[in-house]
Parts: C-alpha cells; sequence; structure tokens
C-alpha cells in the first residue's frame, strides 16, 4: 500500500487549522464539549447533509456555512475537492470546521480529507461524534452486544462500492450483530445476500430510521421480509438496518412497527 506524503505542518499566528468535528447522529445535546467548543469558534463550516438541523442553529452566526451536502438537483461535490477547499479555507488563515454527521472515521470518508490537510502541511484534528449506529440502538434501547445474544458487532457499508464487492461471510448469525449503513435502497438484495450466505430468513432484523431525531422510527421484521418492510412503511434515508437476535430486544415503546411474516409459507 502506498503511504501518503505528510508535508511538514506550517504554524504560526496567521496560520489555520482543519478540525473533523462529528456532529453525531442528529439530537444536538449528543454533541461532544470539545465538539461544540469548535463549532463555537469556527470562521468557516463545511457541512454535510446528515447535520442535524439543530447542531446547524448552534453554529455561529459569525461563521461563513458551506454546504458540500449530495443534492440530486444540482452537482456533488468530489471527495477531492472538498479536501481542495479544506485546504484552501485553512491557506486562507480561517479555523475551519468540517462538520460530519456521526463520527468521521466511520464512513463519513474522513480519512481522506485528513490524509488532504496532511499531505497539504494543514494542521488537522479529529473531533469524534456518536455514529448512528450507537445513537439508534440507546434510542431503541436496543443493544448491540448482550451477554445472552451477542459478543461480535460488525459495521458494514450497503452502498459504499456496491454491494457485490462486499463480503460478509461469517459477519451476522448467531452471537453476532451486524449494522448496516446506507442499506436502505438495496434492502432487498442485502436480505437476499445473507440468506445466500447461510442466514436463517426468520433472523429478526430492525430498521431505525432517524435515530435520535423527533420523527424517528424503529420497524422490526425478518430478513425474509427486509425489503417488504422497507416498500410497505416507505422507509427513507438516513436508516440503518440492524441484523442479528439484538434486533428482537429494545423498548416497546421506541417500537414503530413490528412487521411479522411466516419464513416459509409452505412448511
Ligand atoms: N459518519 C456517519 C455515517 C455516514 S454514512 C455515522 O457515523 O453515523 C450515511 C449513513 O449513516 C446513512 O445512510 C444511514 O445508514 C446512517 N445514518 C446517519 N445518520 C442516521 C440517523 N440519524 N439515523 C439512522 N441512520 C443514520
Amino acid at each position: 500500500m502506498k503511504m501518503p506524503q505528510n508535508r511538514p505542518v506550517v504554524t504560526g499566528p496567521q496560520t489555520g487549522h482543519v478540525v473533523l468535528v462529528g456532529a453525531g447522529p442528529g439530537a444536538a445535546d449528543l454533541l461532544t464539549l470539545r465538539a461544540a467548543r469548535a463549532i463555537a469558534a469556527a470562521d468557516v463550516i463545511v457541512h454535510d447533509g446528515l447535520v442535524g438541523a439543530d447542531v446547524m442553529a448552534m453554529t455561529p452566526a459569525t461563521a461563513r456555512l458551506i454546504s458540500v451536502a449530495k443534492r440530486r438537483d444540482r452537482h456533488t461535490m468530489q471527495q477531492a475537492d472538498i479536501g481542495l477547499l479544506l485546504v484552501a479555507e485553512a491557506q486562507a488563515g480561517h479555523k475551519v470546521v468540517r462538520l460530519k454527521g456521526g463520527d468521521p472515521f466511520i464512513f463519513g470518508r474522513g480519512g481522506e480529507e485528513v490524509e488532504a490537510c496532511r499531505a497539504a502541511g494543514v494542521r488537522v484534528d479529529v473531533i469524534p461524534g456518536v455514529s448512528s449506529a450507537l445513537g439508534a440502538a440507546a434510542a431503541a434501547q436496543m443493544p448491540l452486544t448482550h451477554r445472552d445474544h451477542a459478543s461480535i458487532v460488525s459495521f458494514v457499508a450497503g452502498e459504499c462500492r456496491g454491494l457485490a464487492g462486499q463480503n460478509w461471510v461469517g459477519l451476522a448469525g448467531k452471537g453476532r450483530t451486524l449494522v448496516i449503513y446506507m442499506g436502505v435502497t438495496g434492502s432487498d438484495q442485502i436480505a437476499e445476500k445473507l440468506m445466500a450466505d447461510g442466514l436463517a430468513p426468520d433472523t429478526p432484523v430492525a430498521i431505525v430510521e432517524r435515530a435520535t431525531l423527533p420523527d424517528m422510527r424503529v420497524l422490526r421484521s425478518l430478513l425474509a421480509d427486509l425489503g417488504g418492510t422497507v416498500a410497505r412503511q416507505a422507509v427513507k434515508s438516513p436508516a440503518l438496518i440492524i441484523v442479528g437476535d439484538v434486533a428482537a430486544l429494545g423498548n416497546a415503546a421506541a417500537i414503530t412497527a413490528i412487521a411479522k411474516v411466516d419464513p416459509c409459507p409452505v412448511c
């Protein structure tokens, strides 16, 4: 593997820097104190679309906001260009906050942004955030590990570089919890893939939509009906899919709908 080259960091009274800040899953009071302080001190805030409205409301009026959210109706900024933007703003002397949903280093492409800054000799720090899997688990009271149910938990991406390229064999099953980010669109194929890999059709699954936000929904189903549940309940991104016995747990008050199917109508 080719290691990225780092330039020496240039510092001085006029030099800016970049802070990658995890904005958490949505609710503003899930920000860390360090994140809140970095936001309050920022001159420029480069944010994506998953940052909760309440978190955006905390950005100082004096800060310049730059959205790099993915939108259908306009050209989405390429990752390399986001790196260049962060570097240029820092080199212009600004305190730049790169505000990202959840945690910057869980499917957030934070790694590439840190590398871009280091390669340019720009000082960069990272402040962790509550990843949406942890926010969803807490809000639904669905523990990702449990002494009686699961001692392994895996985070996987349903869409990152296409489902076909993902090897999840052994990540789901008895004693394991699989949390799928970006899986709503491909939920049908995901269920097929997991069953082809040997997972029982009646494996419990949960879908947590807009975790920690006031309109959060928690849906429970079985693996064989994952795609059906997503379609019937019109689940929209952002949502997580939790596969494994822990998906059958959870606080009843937090469960919006339980979709039960007979995994084998014939037998
Ligand atoms: N860095 C983020 C993940 C970014 S990838 C994190 O640590 O959470 C984007 C995916 O995250 C979405 O497709 C969805 O699967 C998940 N996600 C982000 N916020 C969410 C939320 N509030 N509720 C449910 N899923 C969420």
